[in-house]
C-alpha cells in the first residue's frame, strides 16, 4: 500500500484536516523521490510531531501536499472525519473505496453512519471495498466487533459542558 499521505493540506475551504494526523500514520511510505520518509505501515512518519503535526510542513514531499482524503475532498457528511471514526477513505481511479482504519481505535465499519457511507458509495459506483487494519488487508465484510462503547471525538472537538444557569 503506498497511498501518499499527507498533513494538512491546502484543501477545500470547507473541511480542514485540524488536528487529524491519520494520513501521515496509517499508510506505507515508499517513495522512490523521498527513500528517507519510507516507513512501515501504521507507524507515525519521522516528520509527524503528534499534537502538532508535520515538523517540515512547508517543505513537505508534493505527494504530502497533494493528498487529500474523501473526506477532504468533500465526500460523506461532516461526521466521518477521519479522527472522529478512526479510519480514512481513500478510491482507487477504477472507484474502489479504501478504508484504513486505526487499529487501536474501534473499527469505523461499526459506525451507521460510516456503512452506511460505504453502502452507497460501493452500490452508486458497483466498487468494491478494501480495508486495512493494523497495516494489512482484512475482509471487507466482517467488520472488527464494536470493543465498548463508540468511538469517542477527539478533545478538540468536545463541546464544554452546559454552563449552569444558577451560578
Ligand atoms: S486523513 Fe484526511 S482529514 Fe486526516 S490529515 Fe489526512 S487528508 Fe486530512
Ligand atoms: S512528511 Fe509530513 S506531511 Fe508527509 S507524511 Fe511525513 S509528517 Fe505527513
Amino acid at each position: 500500500m503506498t497511498t501518499p499521505p499527507a498533513r494538512f493540506p491546502d484543501a477545500s475551504p470547507r473541511r480542514q484536516c485540524g488536528t487529524c494526523d491519520l494520513c501521515c500514520r496509517l499508510p506505507s511510505i515508499d517513495w522512490e523521490e523521498y527513500p528517507e520518509l519510507e516507513k512501515a505501515p501504521d507507524v507515525p512518519c519521522r516528520h509527524l510531531v503528534v499534537g502538532t503535526g508535520c515538523r517540515i510542513h512547508p517543505d513537505r514531499p508534493m505527494h504530502c501536499a497533494t493528498f487529500q482524503c474523501l473526506w477532504l475532498m468533500g465526500f460523506g457528511p461532516d461526521d466521518l472525519k477521519p479522527d472522529r471514526i478512526g479510519g480514512f477513505f481513500d478510491a482507487t481511479d477504477a472507484g474502489a473505496l479504501i478504508l484504513l482504519t486505526d487499529k487501536d481505535r474501534p473499527d469505523p465499519r461499526t459506525i451507521p453512519a460510516v456503512a452506511t457511507f460505504i453502502r452507497d458509495w460501493t452500490k452508486r459506483r458497483g466498487a468494491e471495498l478494501i480495508v486495512y487494519r493494523g497495516g494489512r488487508e482484512v475482509p471487507a465484510d466482517r467488520p472488527d466487533a464494536p470493543r465498548g462503547r463508540p468511538p469517542a471525538p477527539p478533545p478538540r472537538d468536545r463541546r464544554p459542558p452546559p454552563r449552569d444557569p444558577r451560578g
